[in-house]
């Protein structure tokens, strides 16, 4: 666990056995209250990120923009607040910070004034060649104004030498790596962007009309969870390497790259997305428990319950239960206040660890032989402290089950994971995992049985539909600033846009 102070802001408690949500994104275009349907939509993508958030409004001839630290709840229930974000247009952040610390400088969307007009953005992932793009930005002159990766867009345009808002920003495109899903918002459009490798979700939603019109305007979010909130209706998903301009006359969508093949995050399917959306056309409840009842075909010990670690272990603990025969208890009881709290935690305390976010039902646990079921184990702490926690309750076994393969790897893509040194998986075998966590058993999905409860079929190395590196090492974009020598290229590439 780590705390962290910023400000007024204290973030306790963070659960260090869990890859962090990385940003949630939001936009609207032709909306008459288009701040509280950001703010709304932000609320639904809270899971996203907790640690600041941000809404930019445009009225036709101002921008308007309150960001701030902490929860959208805490951000936005001001009246006086929302008072000050006139418009019918908006867009929305949520973060969390995979770079870049958390103070108000880094909350998005960024805002810059250029002889174009206003542009704000909201980027969700992460750029593999940031740091070797802010170098060479920061030699030609650019002053930067964060220490977040997105700002590179903001300098990218600015020095574009293309006429359009749109040219520029695919001029920018062209010159970034990583996984990015914007917003953005302009004096004339709402432009919503997904990278060639669609690593990260985003879609368009529509509102419904009032007063008889055909419909109240356009929106994008991360996930269809916020456009149930907003009353909105799913459209599509945005496509990998899409870029699509929303303005009065409607939604333009733009390829500027040649297709290739999707990779999408699988651990969002496992993980990140909120168990009532909808990803890339599957239902991630219905995923969730067929990754559970394929890791219970693929491993299941004699056993008397199943008990998930909540929340995120629930759905394939259901599915796993189900396949097992077994049935499904809730043997471990989650605290959902004590994530938020503004509590400081002193050192007495701060030992007590995993019971202050959750506890055992000793009634369900004493004299059972326990199957638990998590998502992930990431550097181990957690899973220990859970384990120690449900034998002390009088479990006579434990076996650990996983829904996801061994991390074994980083994730340089927006989500916020340890070094690969600090990844339990990376160092040990399975039995060396499970001898320090101190489970009878262990085990973890394999990557086929993930694949075919995901997509219906084992991985084909050849053609993987997803991106799973933080399983396999299988990075598909290049990892410019981890590499040695990455100075060259974007130092070229930044000369042609002279
Ligand atoms: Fe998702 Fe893992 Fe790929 Fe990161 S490395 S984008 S967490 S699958």
């Amino acid at each position: 666990m780590t705390i962290e102070r910023s400000g007024e802001f204290i973030r306790a408690w963070r659960d260090d056995d869990h890859p962090r949500e990385e940003c949630g994104v939001f936009g609207v275009w032709g909306a008459a209250d288009a701040a509280a349907l950001t703010a709304l939509g932000l609320h639904a993508l809270q899971h996203r990120g907790q640690e600041s958030t941000g809404i930019v409004t445009y009225d036709g001839g101002r921008f308007h923009s309150h960001r701030a630290l902490g929860l959208v709840g805490d951000a936005f229930s001001d009246a006086r607040v929302m008072a000050g974000l006139p418009g019918t247009a908006a867009i929305g952040h949520n973060r969390y910070a995979t770079t870049g610390g958390t103070v108000l400088r880094n909350v998005q969307p960024l805002y810059a004034d250029f002889e174009f007009g206003g542009l704000a953005v909201g980027h969700n992932g992460n750029l593999t060649n940031a740091h070797a793009l802010r170098r060479a930005l920061v030699r030609r002159g650019c002053l930067f104004q964060s220490t977040t990766d997105s700002e590179v867009f903001i300098h990218l345009i600015a020095i574009s030498l293309y006429g359009t808002v749109v040219d520029r920003l695919i001029d920018a495109l062209k010159q970034v790596q990583g996984a990015y899903s914007l917003v953005a918002l302009t004096t004339e459009a709402l432009i919503g962007v997904r990278d060639p490798f669609g690593v990260r979700p985003l879609i368009l939603g529509r509102l419904p009309g009032k007063d008889g019109a055909r419909h109240g305007g356009h929106v994008l979010a991360s996930e269809t969870c916020a456009l149930d909130i907003v009353g909105a209706a799913f459209v599509r998903d945005i496509e990998p390497g899409e870029i699509v301009v929303i303005d009065d006359t409607g939604v333009r969508s733009i390829k500027p790259w040649a297709k290739q093949p999707s990779r999408f995050c699988i651990f969002e399917h496992i993980y990140f997305a909120r168990p009532d959306s909808i990803v890339e056309g599957t239902p991630v409840y219905e995923a969730r428990k067929r990754i559970g009842a394929e890791l219970a075909r693929e491993s299941h010990p004699p056993a008397d319950i199943v008990v998930p670690v909540p929340d995120s272990g629930v759905p394939a603990a259901i599915g796993y239960a189900a396949e097992a025969g077994l049935p499904f208890e809730l043997g471990i009881i989650r605290n959902h206040y004590v994530g938020r709290t503004f509590i400081e935690p002193t050192d007495q305390i701060r030992h007590l660890g995993v019971k202050l976010k959750h506890s055992a039902n000793r009634a369900l646990l004493a004299g059972r032989r326990v199957v638990l079921v998590d998502d992930s184990i990431v550097r181990g702490t957690t899973s220990r402290k859970i384990v120690e926690m449900v034998r002390a309750a009088g479990a006579t076994e434990v076996h650990m089950r996983i829904s996801s393969p061994p991390t074994t790897h980083s994730c340089f893509y927006g989500i916020d994971t340890p070094e690969r040194d600090q990844l339990l998986a990376a160092r040990n075998d399975v039995g060396a995992m499970a001898r320090i966590i101190g489970v009878d058993s262990l085990a973890f999905i394999s990557i086929d049985g993930l694949y075919r409860a995901v997509a219906g079929a084992a991985r084909d190395a050849r053609r993987p539909q997803f991106c799973d590196a933080c399983f396999t090492g299988d990075y598909p974009i290049p990892l410019t600033d981890q590499s040695d020598q990455p100075n060259d290229r974007q130092l070229s590439l930044l000369a042609e846009t002279r």
